[in-house]
């Protein structure tokens, strides 16, 4: 595996690889490295020849205050499982690769922004997050980029920037990973002592209490939602957000017909988490 720091570099790389008819993957990552990277990787190992892990823990989508200077930073650890699940290359650029002085350009989204994470985080989260995501899929040029449906509304706003930008890529969905006891796995559960540890699991139960109504049949939002705020309320978690909206265009569902997204965020111990789940009735 190539440790490549420069975007010179990573475009020559991938330039040959596809001048010999490989085809070209990319998973974007902030690092700190858990089961959920992995299973992109392997997908991504699966489905393309050349496999570019990038790893960049993005500045502009940390609001003031948020956790950009603790978050867990450790390359070499990343850079050996990285290399254990046969990544080809680790494209770990510095800040100043990818925001030169003088950058002046950001990318905006809106509409589907405008809700859950991005009225709770403010508007320059998925600023930020889709400027890097444009930015790598310019540097990288892949042929596939691969995302966790743990950031569903990050799925649909790279999803909707590629569409509207005409970016020659295709957007790859995989499934959350989760710990034996159902937390979704997360670079921030480092941040969780061991009773907010226990205290967590009841996002996905929450979760999961919305999703048995609606395989029993429950169409009603307000009760649907209403399931999985009764789990939240005994674990003693209040969320910054509990909403079921559609799938394809975050708005708010008053009933679920074929299917709605069920979104979760709270902030638990110290640390901020998030959780999701589709939600199908019989
Ligand atoms: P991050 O390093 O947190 O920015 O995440 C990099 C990629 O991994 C994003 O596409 C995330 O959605 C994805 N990811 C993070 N946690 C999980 C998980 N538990 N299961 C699946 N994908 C995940």
């Amino acid at each position: 595996m190539r440790i490549i720091r420069t975007v010179h570099e990573v475009r020559v790389a991938v330039a040959e690889a596809r001048a010999a008819g490989r085809i070209v993957g990319l998973v974007p990552t902030m690092g700190a490295f858990h089961a959920g990277h992995l299973s992109l990787m392997q997908v991504a190992r699966t489905q393309t020849d050349l496999v570019v892990v990038s790893l960049f823990v993005n500045p502009t989508q940390f609001a003031a205050g948020e956790d950009l200077s603790a978050y867990p930073r450790d390359e070499q650890r990343d850079a050996d499982m990285a290399r254990g699940e046969g990544v080809d290359i680790l494209f770990a650029p510095e800040p100043a690769e990818v925001y030169p002085d003088g950058f002046s350009t950001t990318i905006h989204v809106s509409s589907i922004t405008d809700v859950l994470c991005g009225a709770t985080r403010g508007p320059q989260h998925f600023d930020g997050v889709a400027t890097v995501v444009a930015k790598m899929l310019g540097m990288v040029a892949p042929d596939v980029a691969f995302f966790g449906q743990k950031d569903a509304q990050q799925v649909l706003v790279v999803r909707r920037l590629v569409r509207d930008l005409d970016i020659p890529v295709r957007i790859e969905a995989c499934p959350i990973v989760r710990e034996p006891d159902g937390l979704a796995m997360s670079s921030r559960n480092v941040y969780l002592d061991p009773a907010a540890r226990v205290q967590a699991t009841a996002l996905q139960r929450a979760l999961a209490a919305a999703d048995a109504a609606a395989k029993a049949g429950e169409r009603d939002a307000a009760v649907l939602v209403a399931a999985a705020a009764a789990v939240l309320a005994d674990a003693g978690i209040e969320p910054e957000y509990l909403e079921l909206r559609a799938t394809d265009d975050l708005r708010l569902l008053d009933r679920v017909e074929e299917e709605g997204l069920l979104a979760v965020a709270a902030r638990v111990g110290g640390a901020r988490l998030i959780d999701n789940c589709v939600l199908r009735p019989n």
